[in-house]
This record gives C-alpha cells, structure tokens and sequence, in this order.
C-alpha cells in the first residue's frame, strides 16, 4: 500500500511549526509495512488543498490528512475532502453530544455555535473519535483510494493514529504486519548499509531497512505473514543475523534507549547511579531522570564545571587537575569516583571534555573523556567527536549510557575500537 501524508496549515509553510506529525506517522506506517512515497505540505486554502488532493488520489491508495479539522474558520480540510471526494456532509450527533458535555466540563473553554462544525463529517465514513481534543477525525474509502484524516495537534494526532487509524489500516489487509526495532551504538548507519547491503537489496518479506537515529542506527525488520506467529517467526531469524554480524553493538530490541535498558536491569538488581557531569552539563542526569522509574535507582549528581567545583564537590585532588588538565583520562576516572562516594551509588557516571567551539590549546575540539565507576573499577573511553556542541554534549551522553548498558550486559566496557556514530 503507498502512501501520501498531506498536512494542512499554513504554519508549516512558514516554518512557525515544525511538521513533526508527518515525521511520526511515517515511523508508525513503517512498522505496519505502509510504503510512505510522499509528503505534501499545502496552507489553509481550498483551491491549493484541492489540487493537492487530486494530485494525492491519482498516485497513492492512501491519503492521510493531518490539521485544519477544528472549528475555526481556516479549518477546512473535511469539506475540501468531501468536495473532492463528491460526498456530502452528514451530522453526528453523538459528536454533537460530546462536544457540549466536553464544553460544559472544561469551564475554561468557551462554546461558540462554530464549535458544531466539528460534528459533522464526510458521509459514510468511519469515525474516529477524539479523546485527546475535540475534533473527530474519520477514514472512507472511495475509488480504491482510502482517506484518513487527523487532527493537527501532535498530542490528539498521534494517540489517534494508534488508537483509531492503526486498527482500521490493518484491517484493509488479511496479512498480519509484524516487525522488530533493531537499536545499534558504536556504528554509523553507512557501516551498518555496507556490512548488510546485499541482505538488504535481496529480501523481500521479510524487509530489513535502516534509520539513522542520533547518534545510533536503528534497523527494522518487517515481515507480512497470514498470522502474527508466522510473521514473527519469519523476523527471528533475520534479527539473530544482524546480531551475528554487528555484534555487541547491538544494544537490544525493541528497546526505547540504552538509558532505558540500563534503568531495566538496574533496578531488577537493585542497583543506584549516580553522574558527575562537566560538559554534558546535566545531559546525563536529564535524560536518564526522564524514564519513569529513575528515582528507583538515579540516586543523584553534579554539574562540576570549573576546577574548583570539580574538587570541592567530588573530593577530587587539585593537584590532579593541575597536573593532568580537566579534560584528562584521570579526571574523568577520578569525577566518577568521587561522584559514587559522594552520592552513596554504586555506580557513578562521569564526563569531561571540550564541546567547542574554543579548545583549551591542547586538545581538539570534540576530546572528551567518559567515565564509569563501580566500587572497583575506573574504565575511561576516550572519545573524539567531531564538532557542533550540541552533537558532541549528547553524543558523550550517549556514550555514558553505552558504557553503562555495556557493564550491565557483561561486555567489555572499553572496546578497543570504536568508530563514533556520524
Ligand atoms: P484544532 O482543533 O486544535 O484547531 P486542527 O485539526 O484544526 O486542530 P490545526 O488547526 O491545523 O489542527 O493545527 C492546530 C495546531 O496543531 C497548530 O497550530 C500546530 O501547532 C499543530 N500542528 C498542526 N499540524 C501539525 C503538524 N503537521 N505537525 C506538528 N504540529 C502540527
Ligand atoms: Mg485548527
């Protein structure tokens, strides 16, 4: 099935927002084996949406339409698509229910008589109903070509995707879509492309395609099959190859994050962290205590970005830091330390190093060192990541949590070579 996503508002065509719904819908089509051909961004103007839908029906058997579905008066996409499509519009009154009660609870949002528009829709379609907002969104089918439309706010368009769009896209195919996420560090996706090329040209169901992610590689892996076990036994084999020839690059599948994994298996062997962060400035801290569930093991950290501050909070020798600099293998090893005493963890995470764009005259820009503490031993990578200081401050926190799931998984934590993500 091919598909074309046409979003509608004239904020994307002025750069105001970003088209992140487009972005999302693509990854979940992906997964369900949609082949995503075209992505069409047109304003808020019936002629211009009008011609883009008739350019979308000659080539695509699916259009999913996001925005322009609330009650205001450049919200227009269900009558554009009705036009087009030569229906009517049919009044639903269970949506008109819902839109007064939903008014009569939220106090704060006034009802205006344009709020009614939402309750009317293409006739004969499937309504999706919105418990995100309040517009609905709805699918019909019309010529072979099917039409999904969403509303724009990423929060009510993606729940809706999977809740409403999801079933009824699988249920226009007997086959069962099943696929794996393959999450890869310590690669580049050209790497991985050169090292699986020829597989990947050759099969056909199942699929495997890669996605370069920041600083990691995902690899999906999607088989069609007339029930889920077939699909999902035709997958296993392909995904124990990829693993046979990335190796322990592979840091898991169908897992969110290395941060993630680690916070699994940490807490299942009661296991606490704590981070020591110079350039990564809290990076570490942050994205570790954005996982449900930290506080079982994130026990604590510090931003130690001067020297002072690197010796009096991690009790580590000035001396040191004079002697070797701050961006050093021994400083690194000696923040991790100190920041696990510090904090009473088990484990402690460190980083230093020089995110640009000035150096310190010694080393280049994109030196840094990566720290892991246990109650016995200091490993240090030694990292050199290029330029951009966001890239670098996120990829030595990547690298940190790579160390970490490492340690957890029993590898070796400092692997003789490792070739940076590009
Ligand atoms: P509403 O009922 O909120 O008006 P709607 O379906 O009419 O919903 P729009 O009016 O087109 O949607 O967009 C509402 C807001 O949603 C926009 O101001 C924008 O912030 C966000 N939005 C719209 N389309 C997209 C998109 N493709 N990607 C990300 N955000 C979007
Ligand atoms: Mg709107």
């Amino acid at each position: 099935m091919n598909c074309e996503i046409l979003s509608v508002g004239t904020e994307l065509l002025l750069g105001n927002t970003v088209n992140t719904d487009a972005a999302e819908l693509s990854d979940l089509l992906a997964g369900l084996g949609v082949n995503v051909f075209w992505h069409t961004v047109v304003g808020d103007n019936p002629k211009r949406l009008a011609e883009a839908v008739a350019v979308a029906r000659a080539r695509a058997d699916l259009i999913i339409t996001t925005g322009g579905l609330g009650p205001t008066y450049d919200d227009l996409t269900k009558n554009v698509l009705a036009e087009c499509f030569g229906r009517k519009m049919e009044f639903h009154p269970e949506e008109a229910e819902f839109l007064k009660a939903w008014f009569a609870k939220n106090a704060s949002t006034k009802y205006t008589d344009n709020n009614m528009q939402q309750a009317y829709l293409p006739e004969n379609c499937t309504v999706f109903h919105n418990d995100w907002g309040t517009a609905p969104g709805c699918a019909f089918e019309e010529g072979g070509v099917h039409v999904i439309m969403l509303p724009g706010p990423p929060r009510e368009c993606v729940p809706m995707f999977k809740a409403c769009a999801v079933p009824y896209i699988k249920g226009l195919s007997d086959d069962v879509i099943f696929s794996h996420q393959i999450k890869v560090f310590g690669i580049g996706e050209s790497a991985v492309e050169s090292l699986l090329r020829s597989e990947m040209e050759r099969m056909q169901n199942p699929t495997l395609a890669t996605y370069a992610k920041f600083g990691e590689v995902m690899l999906r892996v999607t088989a069609k099959a007339g029930t889920q076990s077939e699909a999902e036994a035709m997958c296993r084999p392909v995904v124990e190859h990829v693993r046979d020839v990335l190796g322990d690059k592979v840091y898991g599948v169908d897992v969110p994050s290395m941060e993630a994994l680690a916070l699994g298996i940490m807490r299942e062997r009661g296991l606490t962290l704590s981070a020591a962060e110079s350039l990564t400035g809290g990076l570490i801290g942050e994205r570790f205590t954005a996982l449900a569930g930290a506080s079982a093991v994130f026990k604590g950290g510090a931003v130690t970005y001067c020297d002072e501050v690197k010796a009096a909070l991690l009790g580590i020798d000035p001396a040191l830091i004079a002697d070797k600099g701050a961006v050093s293998h021994e400083v690194a090893a000696a923040m991790a330390q100190g920041v696990r005493k510090a904090v009473g963890a088990d484990m402690g995470l460190s980083a230093t190093g020089l995110a640009g764009p000035d150096g310190d005259g010694v080393h280049p820009v994109g030196t840094v060192f990566v720290g892991l503490a246990d109650g016995d031993t200091v490993y240090v990578r030694e990292l050199h990541l290029g330029s951009g200081r966001a890239r670098i401050r996120q990829l030595a926190a990547s690298h940190a949590f790579d160390m970490l799931r490492r340690y957890l998984q029993g590898l070796d934590v400092v692997p003789e070579q490792y070739i940076p993500a590009e």
